[in-house]
This record gives C-alpha cells, structure tokens and sequence, in this order.
C-alpha cells in the first residue's frame, strides 16, 4: 500500500500549532486553524454549538470510522513563566490528523465508508469526549482510532503499540460530616478525624482477587479549624486505579461499602462527586487492523507490545459509552523525552511521517 502525504505540510502545521498551546475548553483559536485547514482541502465539517473542536466527515455509508486527534495543551510554569504548552503532544496528534484528512480529501475512494475526524476539546481535563458523545453530533461509529506519542522508554523512536493500555482511574470527592464539642469532652462529639481514619484503614484492607495491579489512595484531607474543638466537618479525596474497568467496579463496590459502614454513631460520609476515566477496552478486530498498519509502514520489527502504563485517556469513553463498538489507540514511539507533560518535552519530528501514513493505512483497512 502506498501512501502520500505532505511531510512539509505536517511540520508546517506542527509548527504552527506548537507555541500555540490553548488550555481544555479554550482551543479557540487551534479549532479556527484546524477548520481553516480542512476548508483548503474542501473537507466539510461541523462545530459543536457550545464548546471548542469539530467534527469533520469524508465520505458516505458503512463502516462509519472515527478517528480522534486531541488538541488541548497544559498550563504550566516554565522558563520562569506560566505558559500553556503542548508538553503533551497533542499538536503532533493534530498535525497527523491533519494529513489523514488531507490524504482522504484528495483520494475519497479510498475511504471503505465514512470518515469521521473528531477534534476533541479537553482531554487532559477528561470531559472533553464525555461533551463530544453528548452533544448528539458524532452518532455510533463502527470502528475508532485514536493515536498517541509515547515516552521513549515505553516506546522506541520507528516502533509502535497497537492498543495504549490506558488503565481505569477514578477520583472520589468526599466531605464528612460529625458533631463538635469541646476537645476536653469528646464523647459528647463525633470526631470526623477519627471517622476519617477508621475509614482510611478500611480502604488499605480493600483486597481484589487478582494478580492485575490496583490501588486505593487517599490523596487529600482536610478538616478542623482550632486546637481545642472537635471537628465536625472535613473533605477527602481518594484516588482508585484499576487494570480494567470491571476491576474498578468491584474496588468501587467496596470503597462505597467502607464508607458506608463508617456512618454511623454521627459520623456520615457523603460523595460529594467523582471523575472517572475508563481504562482501554482491548478491541481485537481493531488491534489487528492497527498491527497490519504498523507491520506495513515500519515493518515486522516495528511492531511491539502494548507498554504497561499507568497512565489515563478519554479516548475510551467512546467504547465505554457504546459510542465505538471497536477501537484502539496507536501508540508512536518517536524518541520522545523527557516524558509526557514535562515541559520542555522533545520528541523526532519525523515519526509524524510514519504515524500519519499507519493512521491512513489502518482506516482503508477497516472493513465492517
Ligand atoms: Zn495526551
């Protein structure tokens, strides 16, 4: 299979995009260039009516083929200044998007169905796909890719992964609430600090039947105000991580236990709100699609195994909300150091080549 793309017009958009980081929800001016972009190459696409990012289309009928590119950066301190900066490569992810979309542009035919690109706001807040899904304008996609540059100590420069293996993350925002009294006549309270550490110990005894690796963690606490009064009031965070998604259900079933087993004697425990971001759900048509992509652009040798990480993407609520019935990331190796979200973060440019030709490759693979 042979593929032509414009390695001028990659680094030109990557160049572009680079020192013009835009925070989630923010990518005003990132969605203005990439519309501008698709409207050179005749592509047609839709904006969502209340948040940043679009959706682009290229031809018609089944399967219907998403493939995603995030475009949000972070805010950070940086060379003695707060920047926003694309410490996480999400304008390499644009800027082989990009060429994807340029490539079908030019060869429509060429799609087995429909294309449809997402530009998606707010990944490194995870709410960004949550907001695409809602907004009613993506419909269900048969197959999604999705793409992300890998740290080179996961992923070696002229390789790749064909799944990310994401794991699942939840945090939990929790206030707990007693009864104060004079710190000499504790009986007459309830301590919410003590409410508090009896619950911390039944979250270090929570157990799954698994060799799979999980956690529990409280990341943040705080309650009381004064030396010599009995607090009745606190907040807590705790942080849960699991391999897959049924195993965060059961670690979930059993934090819920935990806190409620610890309201009583006027101690309560109350969820106040939490944020989830779904691990990978390992498609294998998908992963097989993207194992021939990778064979046939960097060839056998090319290919590796999926990298253990621990690191999250909303990319999978799209499969979680049964939005996707199959999908997968391609993880790039591309000398990337020193890591993700790390400013100052380099990585070979021209594995924006390689990334942008195996996205084109597994779509005109992708058969219903
Ligand atoms: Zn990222």
């Amino acid at each position: 299979m042979t593929t032509l793309i414009n390695e001028k017009q990659i680094l030109a958009d990557f160049e572009y995009l680079h020192p013009r980081g835009e925070t989630a929800f923010n990518e005003v001016n990132t969605t203005n260039y990439l519309a501008k972009r698709l409207d050179e190459m005749g592509v047609s696409y839709e904006r969502f009516d209340d948040f940043t990012g679009l959706i682009a289309t290229i031809g018609s009928g089944t399967p219907i083929i998403g493939l995603r590119s995030d475009i949000d950066a972070l805010k950070q301190e940086y060379q003695g200044k707060t920047q926003v900066l694309h410490s996480c490569g999400h304008d390499s992810h644009m800027s082989m998007v990009l060429a994807v979309a340029s490539y079908y542009a030019t060869n429509p035919e060429k799609v087995p169905g429909t294309l449809k690109i997402i530009f998606q706001p707010a990944e490194e807040t995870v709410t960004g796909a949550e907001r695409v899904i809602k907004s009613g304008k993506l419909g269900k996609l048969d197959y999604l890719y999705g793409l992300h540059v890998c740290a080179k100590n996961e992923v070696p420069d002229k390789h790749a992964e064909p799944i990310i293996p994401d794991i699942a993350t939840r945090t939990y925002w929790v206030t707990i609430t007693g009864k104060t009294a004079h710190a000499g006549r504790p009986e007459l309270g309830a301590n919410v600090i003590d409410g508090f550490s009896t619950l911390n110990e039944k979250f270090k005894q929570i157990k799954l039947d698994t060799k799979l690796p999980y956690s529990v963690t409280t990341t943040m606490i705080q309650a009381g105000e004064s030396s010599n009064i009995v607090p009745d009031k606190g907040t807590f965070a705790v942080d849960l991580r699991a391999r897959t998604n049924d195993m965060m259900d059961e670690l979930q079933a059993q934090a819920f236990q935990a806190m409620k087993d610890v309201s009583v004697n006027g101690i309560n425990v109350i969820l106040n709100g939490n944020d989830l971001s779904p691990a990978a759900i390992p498609s294998e048509p998908a992963i097989n699609n993207m194992k021939q992509a990778i064979t046939q652009v960097l060839g056998e040798d090319g290919l590796v195994e999926p990298a253990p990480t621990q690191g999250g993407d909303d990319f999978h609520f799209y499969a979680y909300d049964g939005v996707a019935k199959e999908s997968t990331m391609l993880g790039l190796g591309c000398d990337l150091t020193p890591g993700l979200h790390v400013p100052g973060m380099t990585f070979d440019h021209t594995a924006m080549f390689d990334g942008a030709k195996i996205l084109i490759n597994v779509i005109q693979m992708t058969e219903k």
